[in-house]
């Protein structure tokens, strides 16, 4: 039983991270930018301004937010574990994601940040959007994701960090070699 959160600033990887790690241990991943993403498509008055938030690289409001995450972890498939990408963000929803697991008598088991260059990550971003045509991936948006992972993201991070369960992971590198690394330092913290 896996309890796994990847953080990491934009562009770290830490999407594709996530599906890798989260097939290898065998739990669900569940990542807040996808669903935001699968959830913006339609033309309600919900998905236009939750789409705005994201367009313009500002985190969607908590109240959405975190119904979501808790909807989505009452959900049966995540009873034995499950990999979190991209939730908390803030410290508040740290505070709101340690209510649902202890709801629940959970708790995380690791938390692996991703680390790369600031600048490292435009140009990462920058390449993407030629490829994938996401709407929040031009440099004045990915520079405002970036400020707001460093003043509000890397909080949370430091919480973590004082909780004894951060391990950290150089994100820049080969696809399969960041995996293995990410595998080796969560085995350090009772991953399989
Ligand atoms: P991501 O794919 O993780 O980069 O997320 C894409 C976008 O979804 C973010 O820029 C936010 O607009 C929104 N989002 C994802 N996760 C959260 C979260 N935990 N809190 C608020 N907004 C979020």
């Amino acid at each position: 039983m896996t309890r796994i959160l990847i953080i990491g600033p934009p562009g770290s990887g830490k999407g594709t991270q996530a599906e890798r790690i989260s097939e290898r241990l065998g739990v669900a991943a569940i990542s807040t930018g996808d669903i935001f993403r699968a959830n913006v498509k339609g033309e309600t008055p919900l998905c236009v301004e939750t789409k705005k938030y994201m367009d313009a690289g500002d985190f969607v409001p908590d109240r959405a937010t975190n119904k979501m995450v808790r909807d989505r972890l009452s959900e049966s498939d995540v009873e034995d574990g499950f990999l979190l990408d991209g939730y908390p963000r803030t410290t508040a929803q740290v505070d709101y994601l340690d209510e649902i697991l202890a709801d629940g008598n959970q708790r995380l088991d690791v938390v692996v940040q991703l680390t790369a260059d600031d600048e490292e990550l435009v140009a990462r971003l920058l390449g993407r959007a030629k490829e994938t045509g996401r709407s929040d991936d031009n440099e004045a948006v990915i520079r405002h994701r970036l400020d707001l992972y460093h003043e509000q993201t890397e909080a949370v991070v430091a919480t973590y960090a004082v909780r004894g369960i951060l391990t950290r992971v150089d994100g820049i590198g080969i696809v399969d070699e960041v995996t293995e690394r990410v595998i080796l330092a969560g085995q350090s913290f009772c991953l399989p």
